[in-house]
C-alpha cells in the first residue's frame, strides 16, 4: 500500500485520520455517503464504511473504484437484526420494506446496531479517530461517546431544510401548532418562508415518534460539527445562519458529492446497476437535440398508484416534448399500468419521442447528458443537487413529508431555476393537465424559460468550481481531514 499520511504545512507528518462513516440505510443516504468515503480517502484519509450484507451488493461500483484507485476504504459488514426487530428477513433498506408501516421496526433494528458497532470499533488495533454519522442515526451518539471520538453529523438534506428543522425543534413549534396544515413562518431565517407541519420532516410531527425526535435533537446538540452535501454558492447564507444557531460549530459544505464521480462508468453505476443497458439510453439521448429532453424520475422511495402513473404518461404525451421517464419496477408491474403502456398504444403513439425505464436508471449519467433540458423531480435533495450540478432546470413536485417542500422553495423562489407543479399537500394526486403545463413551462423557449436556463447554467458552473482544487468544497474537505488529524494528535 502506498498511502501518504497528510503532511502539515510545516512539513511535519501527522497521524493519518481514520473516519468511520455510518450511513442511514436508504439509497438517498448511502449513495452520497459512499461518494464521501471515496472523496476523503482520495485525499489521504482512511475510511471505514459501515454497511450490511444486503446493502454491500449496492456498493459494488464503489468497491471497484476503491480497488482501482488503491485508496483506503474498508467496507464493514454488520449483520442487520431483522428478526429481533420484527422485520421480514432481508429488509435492510427502507425501499425494501413491504409496507411503510414497518418504518418504526426498521428504525428499531437500526438502533440495535449500536452494540455490534461499538464492539467492532473496539476490536480494531487502531480504532477510527472521527465519526461521521447520518443525522437519522442518533443512536450513534453513544458509540462516539464510548470511543471518545469527535461526533460529526452528516445532514443528507439541504442546509435550508436543516435550518428550518433546527428552528422548529429548538422552539418546539410542534407543541404550539396543532393543525398540521396550518401555514406558519419559520423563525430565524434570513427571509420569509412559509411552511406547514405536514410539509416538514415526518418525525417532527408524527405521533409515536416523540422519543426519536428527542434523540435527533440530542444528537444535533451534542455534535461537534456538521457535513452537508451542498456548496457555498447554493446555500451560503443558510450555512452562516446554521453555524450561528449551532453556537459557531463548523458546517463543512463538501458537495455536490455526485460530482466526485468523474469516470463515466462510475457515474452510470452509481447507487445500483441500471435496469436498462446504459448504452441504449445514451445512444437514444445522443440522437436528440441539445436540451430538448425532459427527464422524469421520483427518487428511490416514492411509489405511485396506477392511476397516477397513467396521468403522468398522459401529461408527458400532451406536452409534445421528448421524455425519459423512470417508472419504479413495482409501479410498472401493476396489471393496469402494464396494459396501458403496451396494450393501450401509449408507446406507439409517442414512438421514439419517449423512452421508458422500468427500474433503476443511471440518473447521474443521464442528467449530465447535453440533450437533457429539464427534470421533473420529487425534490429529494440528492436529485436536486445532481440537477443543479449539471445546470438542469427543474419542475418541482414534492411528494411526502420530508425536506422536499423546503427544497422546492430553494429552487423555485431563491435560486429561481425551477417551476412548481403546484402541489401543497403530501400524497396529492396530480392530473395530466397540471403535469403537461409544468413540463411546457419548464421546456419553454421564451424569455422566462431562457432566464431560468441561464441561471441554472451559471449555478452548475459554480457547483463544478466548488469541487475543483481551490474551490470552497475542496477546501472544506481539506479542513475536515485536518480537523480529524488534529483531534487525534490532541488526544495523544
Ligand atoms: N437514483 C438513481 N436511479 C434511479 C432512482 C434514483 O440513480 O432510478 C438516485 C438519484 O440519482 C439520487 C438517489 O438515487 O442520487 C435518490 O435520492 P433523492 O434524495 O433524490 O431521493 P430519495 O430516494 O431519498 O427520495
Amino acid at each position: 500500500q502506498h498511502h501518504h499520511a497528510p503532511t502539515a504545512s510545516n512539513g511535519e507528518s501527522k497521524t493519518r485520520p481514520h473516519f468511520v462513516l455510518v450511513p442511514f440505510l436508504a439509497q438517498g443516504h448511502m449513495i452520497p455517503m459512499a461518494d464521501m468515503a471515496v472523496l476523503l480517502a482520495e485525499r489521504g484519509a482512511r475510511v471505514s464504511f459501515i454497511t450490511t450484507p444486503v446493502n454491500v451488493a449496492r456498493t459494488e461500483a464503489v468497491v471497484r473504484r476503491v480497488r482501482r484507485a488503491g485508496i483506503a476504504v474498508e467496507f464493514v459488514e454488520l449483520p442487520f437484526p431483522c428478526a429481533e426487530a420484527g422485520l421480514p428477513e432481508g429488509c435492510e433498506r427502507i425501499d425494501l420494506l413491504p409496507s411503510y408501516e414497518l418504518i418504526k421496526q426498521f428504525h428499531d433494528a437500526t438502533g440495535l446496531l449500536r452494540h455490534p458497532l461499538t464492539q467492532h470499533l473496539r476490536a480494531q488495533r487502531q480504532p477510527p479517530t472521527c465519526m461521521i454519522t447520518d443525522s437519522l442515526n442518533p443512536w450513534t451518539k453513544g458509540v462516539a461517546e464510548e470511543l471518545r471520538m469527535p461526533y460529526i453529523l452528516f445532514h443528507v438534506p439541504s442546509c435550508l431544510n436543516m435550518l428550518c428543522a433546527r428552528m422548529i425543534l429548538r422552539h418546539k413549534l410542534y407543541e404550539q401548532i396543532g393543525d398540521p396544515f396550518e401555514p406558519f413562518d419559520v423563525p430565524g431565517l434570513p427571509h420569509r418562508l412559509e411552511i406547514s407541519m405536514a410539509r416538514t420532516a415526518w418525525f417532527i410531527t408524527m405521533p409515536g415518534w416523540e422519543k426519536f425526535r428527542e434523540e435527533v435533537w440530542e444528537a444535533e446538540t451534542a455534535a461537534d460539527g456538521f457535513v452537508i452535501n451542498t456548496f457555498e454558492a447554493l446555500e451560503a447564507t443558510y450555512v452562516e445562519c446554521y453555524s450561528r444557531e449551532a453556537k459557531g460549530k463548523k458546517v463543512w459544505t463538501i458537495g455536490p458529492l455526485s460530482l466526485s464521480n468523474q469516470d463515466p462508468d462510475d457515474k452510470a453505476a452509481r447507487g445500483n446497476k441500471a435496469s436498462v443497458d446504459k448504452h441504449r439510453i445514451l445512444r437514444w439521448l445522443d440522437e436528440k437535440a441539445p436540451r430538448s429532453v425532459v427527464h422524469v424520475s421520483f427518487g428511490s422511495i416514492v411509489r405511485h398508484s396506477p392511476a397516477q402513473v397513467l396521468e403522468i404518461g398522459r401529461g408527458l404525451e400532451a406536452s409534445g416534448r421528448a421524455f425519459l421517464w423512470v417508472i419504479k419496477e413495482v409501479d410498472a408491474s401493476s396489471p393496469e399500468v402494464e396494459k396501458w403502456l403496451s396494450g393501450g398504444g401509449f408507446q406507439e403513439r409517442v414512438g421514439d419521442k419517449g423512452l421508458i425505464i422500468k427500474g433503476w436508471a443511471p440518473q447521474a449519467a443521464i442528467l449530465s447528458h447535453p440533450s437533457i433540458g429539464g427534470f421533473v423531480t420529487h425534490c429529494g435533495w440528492n436529485s436536486v443537487v445532481e440537477a443543479v450540478s449539471e445546470g438542469v432546470p427543474m419542475a418541482t413536485w414534492p411528494h411526502f413529508s420530508s425536506d422536499q417542500y423546503i427544497n422546492e422553495r430553494l429552487i423555485v423562489d431563491v435560486q429561481r431555476t425551477g417551476v412548481a407543479v403546484g402541489v401543497t399537500v403530501p400524497d396529492a394526486h396530480v392530473g395530466a393537465e397540471e403535469i403537461e403545463k409544468a413540463v411546457s413551462r419548464l421546456m419553454d423557449g421564451g424569455e422566462k424559460g431562457e432566464g431560468r436556463r441561464e441561471r441554472a447554467r451559471e449555478l452548475g458552473r459554480k457547483a463544478k468550481e466548488a469541487m475543483e482544487v481551490g474551490g470552497s468544497s475542496y477546501a472544506n474537505v481539506t479542513q475536515l481531514i485536518h480537523y480529524a488529524s488534529h483531534h487525534d494528535q490532541a488526544q495523544g
